[in-house]
């Protein structure tokens, strides 16, 4: 999973510069993306582990109507066995 987001972030680091050559639209967009994605989820750390959301965000889980994001899914899986446990941690 770490590896996939440390390509991902490269992926995305490449094309955020071929977008500013090619026009300034496009790179509004996808600033626009992002700020949607910062927008979905609840949390702004990893309840579980304290990383840092949505930056290291590896997976998300829809909880009570709530979308939480977590760095991976054993996180998320610590975070199912008791939700509220990690919720309390938040607030
Ligand atoms: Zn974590």
């Amino acid at each position: 999973m770490k590896v996939t987001s440390i390509l991902f972030s490269i992926i995305m680091a490449l094309s955020l510069c071929s977008c500013q050559n090619n026009s300034e639209t496009s790179h509004e967009d996808g600033m626009a993306e992002k700020v949607k994605i910062d927008a979905e989820i609840v949390n702004n750390i990893d309840p579980v582990c304290g990383m840092e959301m949505p930056k290291y965000m590896g997976d998300t889980l829809n909880h009570e109507g709530d979308l939480y994001g977590f760095c991976s899914a054993k996180c998320k899986h610590d975070f199912q066995e008791d939700p509220e446990g990690y919720i309390s941690k938040l607030n």
